[in-house]
Order: C-alpha cells, then sequence, then structure tokens
C-alpha cells in the first residue's frame, strides 16, 4: 500500500470512529434527568431515564403547575376557585375525569370520600393555615350541607354545577390524578425507566435502568428514639404507585389535642378510625390516592371488606395507632420491614 493511500485509511477510520463516537453521544445525551419544584403545596421530584428525558420532565413539570392552578381552591385563575364561588364552571377533560372518579370512589366507600367535604375543611382553617377548633354547631349543620352536596357534570353543554352550598376539594385526589398525567406524558415521549414522587404520592415506570425494582420505602410517622425518621417498610416494585395518607403530616395542636385534615364526612371532625399510616399500591394512581384518603376514615375492618371485594385493584399497607402492622395478601412478596407484621388474606 502506498504512503497516500494508508493516509487516507487512517483518516477515513479516524472521520468514521469520531461519527460512531458522536452517534454514541448523540444516543446517550440527556438519557438521565431529574426536576424539584414546589407545587400543589407539596415537594415533586421526578426522575427519568431515556433519550431525552430532560425534555420529556420539562413537560411534565409544566403539566403539573397547569393542573396545580386549575385544581386548587384559593387561585382566582382555576376552575375549581370559579365552580366553588359561582357554583358552576367549564367542563375540561381533566375536571370530567376527576369529577366522574371522585364520584365513584364516594359510592365505592360508602360516603368516605367525598371531595364535597370543602365547606368543613375551610371551617376547620386547614385551607389558609389559620387553624381553629369550630364551633360544634356549625359543624353539625356544615355536615348535612357536605353529605346533601351534589355535583351535575353535564357533557351535553360542558358544564359543571353544584347544588346550592356546595364547594368542592380535590386535595385528596388530585395528586394521585397529576402522576397518572406525568405517568403518561413520559410515557409518551418514550420514556421507560422514571420515578414520579409527588409529595410522597409515588408511581414508578418500568423499573430502574439496571433492571431491577425501584425501593419505595414507607416513612415511620413515629421517629426512633434519637428523633430520626424511620421506616415502617421498604416495597419493591415496576410499573406500581404507592401512596400513603396519615394524619401526621398536617396538623394542628389545641389544648393538648391534635387535629389533622382528614375529616369523616360523617361527623366533620379529623377520622379517628385507629389508623396511623394507610398505603395503597395500585396501577391506577387516581383511585390509590382516593382510597388512602378514604381507608384513613374507613378504618381497618371496612378496609378489608372493600379490599375483598376488588383485591385485583389495590393492595394495602396499614399501621395502626397502636403500632400493629398488616399488609395484604398481594403485597407478600414485596414488602420488607425490620418490623412484626400480619399479612391479610
Ligand atoms: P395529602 O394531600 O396530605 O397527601 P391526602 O391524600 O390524604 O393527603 O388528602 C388530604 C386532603 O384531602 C385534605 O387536605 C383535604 O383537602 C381532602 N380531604 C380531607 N378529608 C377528605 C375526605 N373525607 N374525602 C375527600 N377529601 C378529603
Ligand atoms: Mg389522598
Amino acid at each position: 500500500m502506498s504512503r497516500n493511500n494508508s493516509r487516507t485509511l487512517i483518516i477515513i477510520s479516524l472521520i468514521l470512529l469520531l461519527s460512531l463516537t458522536g452517534l454514541y453521544l448523540c444516543h446517550m445525551r440527556n438519557t438521565e434527568a431529574s426536576e424539584d419544584f414546589f407545587a400543589m403545596d407539596t415537594i415533586m421530584s421526578l426522575q427519568a431515564y431515556g433519550k431525552d428525558a430532560d425534555k420529556a420532565l420539562a413537560d411534565a413539570r409544566a403539566a403539573i403547575l397547569n393542573l396545580d392552578t386549575a385544581l386548587s381552591v384559593t387561585n382566582k385563575d382555576g376552575s375549581i376557585y370559579k365552580l366553588n364561588s359561582t357554583g358552576s364552571c367549564d367542563l375540561n377533560d381533566d375536571l370530567q375525569y376527576l369529577l366522574e372518579r371522585s364520584i365513584e370512589i364516594k359510592e365505592m366507600t360508602d360516603g368516605a370520600f367525598n371531595i364535597c367535604i370543602y365547606p368543613v375543611i375551610k371551617e376547620w382553617g386547614f385551607t389558609d393555615g389559620n387553624y381553629r377548633v369550630p364551633d360544634e354547631a356549625a359543624v353539625s349543620e356544615l355536615c348535612k350541607l357536605v353529605n346533601a352536596s351534589e355535583i351535575s357534570v353535564n357533557t351535553t353543554d360542558n358544564t359543571v354545577s353544584l347544588s346550592d352550598g356546595a364547594m368542592i376539594d380535590l386535595g385528596g385526589i388530585a395528586k394521585g390524578y397529576a402522576s397518572m398525567k406525568v405517568r403518561d406524558i413520559l410515557k409518551d415521549r418514550g420514556i421507560n425507566s422514571a420515578l414520579i414522587n409527588l409529595g410522597g404520592n409515588v408511581c414508578v415506570i418500568g423499573s430502574k435502568p439496571d433492571g431491577s425494582p425501584f425501593s419505595i420505602a414507607i416513612k415511620n410517622p413515629e421517629p426512633d428514639d434519637t428523633g430520626v425518621s424511620t421506616f415502617t417498610g421498604v416495597l419493591k416494585v415496576s410499573d406500581k404507585c404507592v401512596i400513603t395518607s396519615g394524619g401526621y403530616e398536617r396538623y394542628f395542636e389545641k389544648d393538648g389535642l391534635i387535629y389533622h385534615h382528614i375529616i369523616d364526612p360523617s361527623t366533620g371532625y379529623p377520622a379517628d378510625a385507629g389508623l396511623k399510616s394507610v398505603t395503597v399500591v395500585s396501577d391506577d394512581p387516581t383511585l390509590a390516592d382516593a382510597l388512602s384518603t378514604a381507608v384513613y376514615v374507613m378504618g381497618k375492618d371496612r378496609a378489608v371488606d372493600l379490599w375483598h371485594t376488588m383485591r385485583d385493584r389495590f393492595e394495602l399497607v396499614l399501621l395502626s395507632d397502636t403500632g400493629e402492622l398488616y399488609i395484604t395478601e398481594g403485597l407478600k412478596d414485596c414488602f420488607t420491614s425490620e418490623f412484626e407484621y400480619r399479612i391479610i388474606k
């Protein structure tokens, strides 16, 4: 081979090598991204793995911020504010889905989940942080209003209207729905591994990039003796949502008593059904979020009865006020805990 020929060969090889490296780098570009931000009154943390993961997460974040405005009870630019202050508003796909699911889950839980709880939530000051223990007679009147409240979803003229005095609060279901939207957006962008954590409402897409399941720790409401947070247990899951509710996250103290933000619609007072924390595991994050709130109101026995009727749709991890830990049977192969626990069959 002449000197010229071998030089040409070296140059061609170099170009080829550079192109291949470029192609590889291009393919690897943005294969891991994360976004942390504050929305819906909580800290949200998104992590995604795959091509252009950063762009996918930026879209997901924008969608959450839009939902935050639309669904907030206090944002004057949103649909819910308008609905609560005027008794009606325009219907859109998000609202239709959320209202229909809320009505379905209210029936499923015999009224333990009821988004018409808002007048009572407001009276306790949970909306503006101006906490107070309301007058008993006022609570009882508001409870009557809550239980008589009706939501009419009109798909002919695309409007929603509320019965007289009714007001709704999607705080018990909105984050679950938001995580479903994020999951859809990321999947549409070709992401097949992601961890979506909307203030303790966790949803995972696929498995970790190394193929192993994600580990989701369930916070123990009781810190250890030195005040450090501990975990009730860990769930190893792929393609699942793990959503926890408890009275320990948002509450106030008055005269030595604790009042938290999950209200029993039958009494108008903070639910006191013997549970400290409820975790719902499901493919359906909207259901899981609403059910975590409802089960906290229902207590263990009613919750287990419900699980028996629809055990293909969700599983439970329950921690009672007295420290007993229970899991439903479907979690037995993915749950671990340093505490003793019983399996509900
Ligand atoms: P978090 O939002 O703290 O994760 P939850 O999902 O349990 O907790 O939702 C609690 C919120 O749900 C309350 O702040 C209130 O807005 C609303 N809520 C409270 N009680 C009920 C109820 N019985 N049914 C429906 N929504 C409720
Ligand atoms: Mg909830």
